[in-house]
């Protein structure tokens, strides 16, 4: 069994944040253990409320982990706050972590910032280059470029810029964009394209979480970037086919085990 680790927040609705991320472990066949940066009271029509977990606390829970257990992957997802990144960067550091998969969470579909505007810069500072991929939505790539990507050949330039920034892998999701749902992954030398059909849906709560977490459980069972990419697109596409219409708002992905 390869064990992977989420170091995210906490969704009470259980579409997104550790909740996804450990139902994806499981479903992709790999056991599943979590550190959480912050509890968010949450459903599918808003975020209500973030409660932050203090330093000491979220540096306690990957610190126990990794003297007891061998991680073979980590998912990084919503951090909150300059201080606990640098906390996760110092963890991870310290540990030797590695198949590290930085998704840079910003901003919930409900608009809420689930990323403090200026942790932003230590995000890029600190987690960029401790990441094997990082995984930005159109938004999210916009914000750590500086500009507006409104096609494909612009999320291939944003791509190398982010690069740039000290990613070995940088994938950049096209979901936002219309048409097909083109992702565009650049590794300092080739530039790949993964495509997938756009699905009908407006339950989409927790799709960027799932997909960062089905590669880093990838990653974990041994399968190269590349591989690990198609392969979790392949699980988000099914994930979002059949996603759930419950609550009253963005309903969540579905997992199959
Ligand atoms: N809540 C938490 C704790 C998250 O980590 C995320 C991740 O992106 C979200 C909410 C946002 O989910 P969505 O944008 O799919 O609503």
């Amino acid at each position: 069994m390869k064990n992977v680790l989420t170091i995210a927040g906490s969704d009470s609705c259980g579409g997104a944040g550790i909740q996804a991320d450990l139902k994806t472990f499981s479903a992709l066949g790999t056991y599943g253990m979590s550190a959480i940066t912050a509890v968010t009271a949450q459903n599918t029509t808003g975020v209500f409320g973030v409660r932050e977990l203090e330093v000491e606390m979220v540096a306690a829970q990957i610190n126990c982990i990794f003297e007891d257990i061998e991680v073979h992957a980590v998912k990084i997802g919503m951090v909150s706050g300059s201080e606990i990144i640098e906390t996760i960067s110092k963890c991870l550091l310290e540990n030797r972590a590695r198949n590290i998969v930085v998704d840079p969470v910003m901003v919930s579909k409900s608009k809420y910032k689930l990323l403090r505007p200026e942790a932003c810069k230590a995000l890029v500072r600190v987690l960029l280059p401790l990441a094997d991929v990082v995984t930005p939505n159109i938004p999210e790539a916009e914000e750590l470029v500086k500009g507006t990507i409104k096609t494909v050949e612009e999320m291939k330039q944003a791509a190398r810029e982010i690069y740039g920034l000290g990613a070995r892998h940088v994938l950049v999701k096209g979901g936002h964009l219309a048409g097909e749902a083109v992702d565009v992954l650049y590794d300092g030398d080739r530039m790949l394209l993964f495509e997938g059909p756009r699905i009908a849906t407006q339950n989409t709560h927790g799709t960027g979480c799932t997909f960062s977490s089905a590669i880093a459980a990838y990653l974990a069972r041994g399968y190269a970037m590349t591989e690990a990419i198609g392969a979790a697109k392949e699980y988000i596409s099914t994930a979002i086919a059949h996603s759930l219409a419950l609550g009253r708002g963005v309903g969540p992905t579905h997992h199959f085990y």
